[in-house]
């Protein structure tokens, strides 16, 4: 009895032993047969302007995907459980910082993987007014100046992760700031031929402090961060007695934003509606600004248009 037991758990063993092996050989016959971009490595971004300057360090030698997709509003986003296995896979999740996802630390909780905060290396604006007074202007990324600042400061993170990729994530950060610095000099240039009483941009939500900080602007806005918060008469008041006092030609908003609030501006002024600017979201690639370059280029454009 003793002697057929044993030889049953034995034959049970082989049994699963063997199952093993058939699924190891299997998982290793599906690796070789599959994609070429599968054996890449994952980086995974809050949102979509960070993973497209992700994508121009890292180049072709990683695959980069973001959390929220183009058009998104991302402060207050929801992750979904298709979003966790998403984050699952990378080895790395790249986030903007200065409370702009609110939904980053629960989401990051639950995961095991490397995080990178851009914000953690940046001098921040502050917000001045409203619930949000005294904290960090998330939108860093919205000035040419700082966006540079960001590649530095990717191109050195993933060279503490991945050491052996530093010269390759050098080289395209080069190549990427020149495209960036084209632009800053470009719109610092229209700024300081830009008679001084014109020099007013006005938003939606306070999302330019960081443009208007770096190149000289005065920033007005409907509301300070999000649009979570109301518009208070009294702010609407303000935004058209200095639109009205300043002959501001053009008012704008952002594109993840309605514009309606500012169409009582509009109507209430001689100034024109300039149009939609990008800051939390990129477009799709049909849209005007699929890329970070293209949103910095649409924007500055409208900007322009729009003040001169
Ligand atoms: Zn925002």
């Amino acid at each position: 009895m003793i002697i057929s037991g044993l030889i049953l758990i034995m034959k049970k063993n082989i049994l699963f032993l063997s199952f093993i092996l058939l699924i190891t050989l299997f998982a290793g016959s599906c690796k070789k047969i599959s994609n070429k971009n599968e054996s890449k490595e994952v980086i995974l971004a809050s949102f979509t302007v960070l993973a497209d300057m992700i994508r121009n360090v890292a180049n072709d030698d990683f695959i980069v995907r973001s959390i929220t997709k183009p058009g998104v509003e991302v402060h207050g986003y929801q992750p979904t459980p298709s979003d966790l296995v998403k984050a699952s896979s990378a080895f790395v999740f790249v986030d903007n910082g200065f409370g702009f996802e609110l939904w980053a630390e629960k989401f990051v909780s639950n995961l095991k993987v490397k995080r990178i905060t851009v914000a953690k290396d940046l001098d921040p604006v502050f917000i001045s007014e409203d619930f949000y007074k005294g904290k960090p202007n998330p939108h860093a990324w919205i000035s040419p100046k700082r966006g540079m600042l960001y590649v530095d400061i990717l191109v050195d993170s993933l060279s503490e992760l991945r050491p052996s990729k530093r010269k390759v994530f050098e080289e395209n950060g080069k190549i990427y700031k020149d495209k960036l610095s084209k632009i800053d000099k470009e719109f610092s240039l229209f700024i300081n031929n830009l008679n001084k009483d014109r020099r007013y941009l006005v938003s939606c939500e306070g999302a330019f402090s960081y443009l208007t900080n770096d190149y000289g602007l005065e920033e007005v806005y409907l509301w300070p961060v999000n649009a979570e918060s109301q518009i208070t008469p009294k702010k609407m008041a303000q935004t058209i007695s200095i639109v009205k006092d300043k002959n501001v030609p053009s008012v704008f908003c952002e594109s993840t934003v309605s514009n309606e609030s500012q169409m009582v501006v509009v109507n209430e002024t001689e100034a024109n509606f300039g149009g939609n600017l990008f800051v939390d979201s990129l477009s799709d690639d049909s849209g005007p600004a699929s890329s970070y370059i293209k949103m910095l280029e649409h924007n500055l454009d409208l900007i322009k248009k729009g003040l001169f």
